[in-house]
């Protein structure tokens, strides 16, 4: 609880003794009015205050305007002990909702504790802290046992536990040596790492999920925009249906202006939107919260809407559904060595960063003198074209030989085949085999479970090895060899086949395929292996590249609509309900409090629901 909090508390609490002494003391006339002003002003002086304000502002129909005139005309009418407790469960609705909304923003803001407050860095042979601002691409850093990593690198001394789980929410801590890739906003547990800054802060992986978490709530889902649009039209409309009620029937039946006035207000405290107002956004903010603790980021509450009624998931294959980690099965060279073959290729594929590109140049393993490879052009969805050494090489498929009028021979093995040409002339081929990811197919299997109606896949990969792994892992349908622009047309025509309810996602690692990921309903990236392309055209990133998150974001957003529509249905109903007898003359002020602060309680409390991820 916060201080504004605490005060709150203690406002309420000594209202509550102020009133129950007001009850006790035997006063009467004026004497008795100024005992029970006094607990109302305790408790309520803000909210006149507001209400006054805001009317002096132009904006007259709010909650605060509610309550100060139900609460003053129950003065009017004499009822006292009523008009400060109307005030009095007000405030403890509104305590709690502040306090519920502090919540799930703190635990929001503990996703945001990833936001590094400094780096070591090394400065004539000493260690100096510096805003991780300052450094630069290629500076060496110095991470301690139990500090975050400021910045994204890879490690260049030192072997260490990294602690990924506020990124990726994976409890295990992962093990770091040198030359592996360690990303900013985890925590290293163990040992001292040395690590060569490779992306400046402003690039960093914690820069952008912060940026991303930070803008999410300003994608408002329909549900919520409902809620802004009813409550400028309820409020005014509620003033006038209180005062219809205060006025005519008196004026048409005759007499009986203290009992339709009190009949009013009443109607006026019942109906208070505040459940609706702050439970639907909340339960939203819970979503996503809930969702980035498993490492799925959602830009926007709209997103989970779209999520829950996803019918049809589309993969990319090559480090979506497989890890993207080529290991190369056979060299087949027509005229030179075998190493000859794999360094022409490494180098013609040295300036990309397509999985095979950097397989391939971890299978040469050599370093290279940079000045031997010029005017790299990356053909997308079939291969590269580099001048190396003076020659022109082309490293690709099928597609990319026929193209450049090559004529290639095929392999007996299966896998991905890379052939390579040297200035027209074929070379020979590599056959390089990639794996699928450990949970992909379990992946598949559970968005059956969460209503999923169908699985794709689309690669530019080979009809045999697409085939191969589409029946591995149980999808529904493949299609292979596909350029980028293809993979466009799948995803529109899957667009036109699916049931107009239904929505469509595509899941990708961003490498080519940032145009499907804006074109289908929703778009997920890899975050991990993912290019900045696919994180920046995504609706939600999975930050530890595992299939198996897409069904459990999937799950969450289903759960999130779930509370916000039995918070909608509940409150209308109860509300509608406590109307009609308040309207009819059967419900009293005391059961007006009791329902309007009571449906605010519990709806909040569903809300905050959303934010617990499992189960
Ligand atoms: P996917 O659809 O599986 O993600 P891509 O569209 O990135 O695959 O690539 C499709 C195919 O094009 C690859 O299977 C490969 O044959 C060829 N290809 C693409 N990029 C390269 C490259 N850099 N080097 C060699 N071959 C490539
Ligand atoms: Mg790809």
């Amino acid at each position: 609880m916060n201080k504004k909090q605490k005060i709150m508390l203690g406002r309420i609490l000594a209202s509550a003794v102020l009133l129950v002494g007001a009850v006790l003391v035997p006063a009467t006339g004026a004497v008795r009015l100024a005992v029970f002003l006094v607990p109302y002003a305790v408790v309520g002086w803000d909210i006149l205050w507001k209400a006054v304000r805001n009317i002096a502002h132009g904006q007259v129909f709010d909650e605060n305007f509610l309550m100060a005139l139900a609460t003053v005309g129950a003065f009017f009418t004499g009822e006292y002990p009523e008009a400060v407790a109307v005030m009095l469960f007000y405030q403890v609705g509104e305590l709690f909702q502040s306090y519920a909304v502090g919540r799930s923003r703190k635990s929001i803001a503990s996703l945001m504790d990833i936001r590094p407050d400094y780096a070591n860095i090394e400065r004539d042979g000493t260690l100096v802290q510096v805003d991780p601002d300052e450094v630069a691409v290629g500076d060496a850093i110095v991470i301690k046992a139990g500090e975050k990593i400021p910045l994204d690198g890879v490690v260049l001394e030192g072997s260490s536990m990294v602690d990924t789980a506020a990124l990726t929410g994976e409890s295990l801590p992962r093990a770091v040596q040198p030359g592996d890739d360690v990303i900013s906003g985890c925590i290293n547990q163990s040992g001292l790492l040395r690590v060569q800054v490779t992306k400046a802060f402003g690039e960093s992986t914690v820069a952008k999920i912060l940026d991303l978490v930070e803008n999410s709530s300003a994608k408002k889902a329909k549900a919520e925009n409902f809620i802004t649009k009813f409550a400028r039209y309820y409020t005014p409309a509620v003033v006038i249906a209180a005062l219809l009620l205060a006025v005519l029937p008196p004026l048409v039946l005759g007499g009986g202006w203290a009992d339709w006035v009190h009949r009013a207000l009443i109607f006026l405290v019942i109906s208070c939107p505040c459940a609706l107002v702050i439970s639907v956004p909340l339960s939203f903010f819970g979503g996503i919260g809930g969702a980035s603790k498993q490492g799925i980021l959602v830009k926007g509450g709209n997103y989970l809407e779209v999520l829950a009624r996803t019918e049809t998931v589309v993969f990319d294959k090559t480090g979506t559904l497989t890890k993207g980690v080529f290991n190369v099965t056979v060299i087949h060279p027509d005229d030179c060595s075998e190493a000859q073959l794999l360094e022409l290729a490494a180098l013609a594929e040295s300036y990309s960063d397509h999985p095979i590109s950097r397989s391939l140049k971890e299978a040469y393993g050599k370093e290279f003198d940079a000045s031997r490879v010029s005017g790299v052009e990356e053909l997308s969805g079939r291969g590269v074209r580099a001048m190396v050494d003076g020659r022109q090489v082309c490293a690709g498929n099928d597609k990319l030989m026929e193209e450049i009028g090559v004529s290639w021979h095929p392999c007996h093995h299966v896998g991905t085949t890379v052939h390579v040409a040297v200035d027209g002339v074929y070379a020979g081929h590599i056959v390089i085999s990639d794996e699928v990811k450990p949970d992909a197919a379990q992946a598949v299997a559970a968005l059956k479970t969460q209503g999923v109606q169908k699985t794709v896949m689309l690669t530019g990969d080979a009809k045999a090895v697409g085939e191969a792994v589409a029946e591995q892992l149980g999808l529904d349908e493949v299609h292979t060899e596909l350029l980028p622009a293809d993979k466009v047309t799948q995803v529109e025509h899957l667009l036109t086949e699916k049931s107009q309810k239904g929505k469509l996602a595509f899941v990708g690692d961003g490498i080519n395929d940032a145009p499907v990921l804006s074109r289908a309903d929703i778009g997920i990236a890899m975050g991990a292996m993912g290019s900045d392309a696919a994180i920046e055209a995504a609706d939600i990133v999975l930050m530890d590249d595992k299939p198996s998150k897409i069904a459990t974001a999937i799950r969450i957003a289903k759960k999130t609509l779930r509370i916000v529509h039995q918070n909608i249905v509940f409150a209308l109903a109860v509300k509608a309900l406590v109307l009609v007898l308040g309207a009819a003359g059967v419900a009293n002020m005391w059961e007006a409090v009791f329902a309007d602060v009571g449906v605010s309680v519990l709806a909040i409390l569903n809300a905050m629901r959303a934010l617990k991820s499992k189960d």
